[in-house]
């Protein structure tokens, strides 16, 4: 058996697609979605994120501000400038690129950002939000592993869920939507016992841990779905430094029923979702306008 492959470069698409619709019809109204990106130092991961993100919003027509400060900007100052982003009616998301220096603290910086403008979804109101049920953000990644489920038609209600992983940006909001969609929901981390009795149990396995192929066919239900979140680089070999997944892709594709490539799975859709949340931010600043 091969399995099927979930293409999330191809969903993606055509959700840009559509946010690009989105986009245009709020322009015509007179509110032109904004989103304002936020980098700190020059960590080169981060700045590729970074272009990644002010790209896609010029393609789907949000208008992106994006600041680079230096790697010893001072806490206050940081705050300060996100304060002046929230006060500002023509910028609807904003997100503030992690990691942060170290000499920065992250939840605060993130407790700052107003909770309607919280396009990642981390501010803990919007965490709260999720875990009672209301969402008004979801975080960027799970939200757009739920939108790759339901676009290949899988069903959650009863099956055996298992998230690899439990960061407050992945693995948490992750078991929480699956928990939302009626799923039953195992959570597995570093201390977890026998991980993969674990794993072999799901119909669906998010691994969200990063580490280079660590979920081996033989930790995979036979037809499971399987959704690699991770991205890593390989370490050694003739592919030293290629981007890889949480879970050995050769092996897992011989096992699973279907599962997401790395690179061409997870990672578009996250950015796409990034896109969604922009607009719905802005769509719900328009409305209010109006009202
Ligand atoms: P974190 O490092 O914040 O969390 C990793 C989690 O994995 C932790 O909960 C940790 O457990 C768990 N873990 C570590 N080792 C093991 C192990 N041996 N067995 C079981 N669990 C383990 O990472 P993130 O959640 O931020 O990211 C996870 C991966 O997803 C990374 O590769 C990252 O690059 C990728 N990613 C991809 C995105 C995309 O768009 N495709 C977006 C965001 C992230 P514990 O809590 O006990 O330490």
């Amino acid at each position: 058996m091969t399995a099927r492959l979930l293409d999330g470069a191809a969903l993606a698409a055509s959700i840009r697609t559509d946010m690009s619709r989105r986009a245009a019809a709020l322009r015509a109204l007179g509110h032109p979605p904004g989103l304002a990106v936020i980098l700190v130092g020059s960590d080169p991961a981060s700045s590729v994120y970074v272009k990644h993100k002010v790209k896609d919003c010029e393609e789907a027509g949000i208008r992106s501000i994006l600041d680079r400060l230096p790697a010893d900007t001072p806490q206050d100052a940081l705050l300060a400038r996100i304060d002046q982003l929230n006060a500002d009616p023509s910028v609807h998301g904003i997100l503030v690129q992690l990691p942060l220096p170290p000499h920065l603290d992250a939840q605060r910086v993130i407790e700052t950002i107003s909770p309607a403008k919280d396009v990642d979804g981390f501010h803990i109101s919007n965490a709260g939000a999720l875990m009672t049920g209301q969402p008004r953000f979801l975080p960027c990644t799970p939200y757009g592993v739920m939108k790759l489920l339901e676009h290949a038609g899988v069903a959650l209600a009863g099956a055996e869920a298992v998230v690899v992983g439990r960061s407050n940006i992945v693995g948490k909001p992750q078991a929480m939507l699956l928990l939302q969609a009626s799923a039953t929901v195992t959570i597995c981390h570093s201390q977890t016992r026998d991980l993969a009795a674990h794993c072999r149990r799901a119909d669906v396995l998010v691994a969200a841990v990063g580490r280079e192929r660590m979920i081996t066919g033989d930790m995979i239900k036979p037809g499971a779905v399987v959704i690699d979140v991770g991205m890593n680089r390989i370490s050694q070999g003739p592919n030293a430094g290629k981007l890889c997944g949480d879970v050995d892709f050769d092996s897992a594709l011989e096992v699973a029923g279907a599962i997401t490539p790395v690179p061409g799975g997870v990672g578009p859709m996250t950015r796409a979702m990034l896109l969604v949340n922009t607009i719905e931010a802005a769509e719900r600043a328009a409305a209010a306008q109006c009202n």
